[in-house]
């Protein structure tokens, strides 16, 4: 059985970043992967511009003290300067605002005194060449590379992309991820459960992570545990970058899911992964996308050798056969379904990481198998602090509305005191913006 790091690192093997596209510049931007260097279009700022609300002067006034001058002129923000500023001359500038030629410095407006006749006395003494002045091209030049290939996209790059005129990016485009529950007791949210049903948890909790990771989810409804209920559904999966299912992946006599895969043309990596929650857990990818129209019979073996995927993806669908209970299903996401989502995407570094934290509360934990026990973390003075909430075990969804990450316990039998270092997940928290 593959321990949680052989299975991400199969994961991380076969996540390849999907084809670039172009996108408008907007909020659906951030989170994204730039897929191209981009480059100024403009010197910036593009004329010498004062940083300030204030008085220029020219450079024979700089070491004149007490000074007085003359205001000639007043330069609001987008109006170039009609006169040239002489000695013993200042001009009223605005912030933003274009400088005259001869200006040498701008002196706050907080640092000078109005007199009458539109005379001005500075305060300030002395005065630096250059103060309150932003350069022409002081903040990038025409041509400059301002933001390289591999960059995640945030609202402060939206800024850039939009004072270089890009309206429209190649970034690498979104997985579309398909979301399929199983299982025969399995009802909507909107149903009622009768006797020995229960409500389908897992499809919202399993879209709402693939939409905060940046997929875009799909969800395929709920099928039954026959064969002929999970055929169709998973080759509809299969047309996706992704396919998510959740239960019937245990050994039971009804988890078909892995027989149904394998039929289907999934090439399985693994199966099982030694970890708590959650330990049968099916990964594989299938080679190349199917058609959307249903087929029932199997496909025959070295059929679609062929086949390239129509938008130029490489690596194949990737499928994540979750176990059917919530937390197991959120852990298995975590652990694996997020760091492909976040390979797909482009990310440089998409594994999950460990950090470090201290445990808020004294812990006695007992497992024989590495455990990921649901966590309250929080920022305290002592750094990143970790509280492992009560847990119910792998069908206790309450639990993890408290928690925000998973404490990381080895295999073994043992008491934790207050204060010791511990790794964690974070679940909420993107580590790498
Ligand atoms: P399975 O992995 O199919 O053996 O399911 C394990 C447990 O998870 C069973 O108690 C199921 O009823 C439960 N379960 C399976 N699918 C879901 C779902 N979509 N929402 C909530 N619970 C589920
Ligand atoms: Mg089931």
């Amino acid at each position: 059985m593959l321990t949680v790091e052989q299975a991400q690192h199969e994961v991380l093997a076969r996540a390849k970043p999907l084809p670039a596209e172009p996108q408008p510049l907007g909020p659906a931007l951030p989170g994204l992967v730039l897929a191209e260097d981009v480059a100024s279009d403009i010197d910036s700022p593009p004329f010498r511009k004062s940083m300030v609300d204030g008085y220029a002067i020219t450079a024979d006034d700089l070491n004149v003290s007490p000074l007085g001058v003359a205001v000639v002129e007043e330069i609001p923000a987008g109006r170039a300067p009609a006169k040239t500023l002489l000695p013993g001359q200042t001009a009223r500038i605005m912030t933003g605002a274009m400088l005259p030629d001869s200006a040498a410095a701008v002196v706050m407006l907080e640092r000078t005194e109005t007199l009458p006749g539109d005379v001005v006395r500075i305060l300030e003494s002395p005065i630096r060449p250059g103060q309150n002045i932003l350069k022409l091209g002081q903040e990038m030049r025409v041509g400059d590379v301002v933001l390289k290939a591999g960059a995640v996209l945030r609202p402060q790059e939206l800024g850039i992309l939009a004072s270089v005129g890009r309206t429209s990016v190649n970034v690498f485009r979104r997985p579309r991820v398909a979301v399929l529950s199983t299982g025969d007791e399995i009802v909507e949210p909107s149903e009622r459960p009768g006797p020995a049903q229960i409500r389908n948890s897992n499809a919202a909790l399993l879209c709402g992570q693939i939409a905060r990771a940046g997929g875009t989810p799909h969800y395929l409804g709920i099928a039954r545990d026959t064969l002929e209920s999970l055929r169709p559904l998973v080759d509809l999966g299969l047309s996706h970058d992704v396919l998510v299912l959740s239960g019937g992946v245990s050994a039971g006599k009804l988890d078909l899911v892995p027989e149904v895969l394998r039929e289907r043309g999934v090439l399985p990596a693994f199966h099982k992964v030694h970890m708590k929650p959650g330990k049968p857990l099916f990964f594989g990818v299938a080679p190349h996308p199917r058609p959307l129209t249903p087929d029932p019979s199997p496909p025959k073996t070295g059929e679609r050798g062929e086949e390239r995927n129509e938008d130029g993806g490489e690596g194949g669908v990737l499928v994540f056969g979750l176990p059917g209970n919530p937390v197991s299903s959120l852990v298995g996401f975590e652990l694996f379904v997020r760091p492909a989502l976040r390979a797909l995407l482009g990310r440089s570094e998409p594994h999950v990481r460990l950090i470090p934290a201290r445990l808020a509360i004294d812990f006695r934990h007992k497992s024989d198998r590495p455990t990921y026990h649901p966590a309250r973390l929080e920022f305290s003075e002592e750094g990143l602090t970790a509280s492992p909430v009560p847990w119910f075990g792998s069908a206790d969804l309450r639990s993890i509305s408290q928690a925000n990450g998973f404490a990381v316990l080895p295999a073994e039998e043992r008491s934790y005191p207050v204060g010791e270092l511990i790794d964690v997940v974070a679940m909420d928290l993107d580590w790498s913006r």
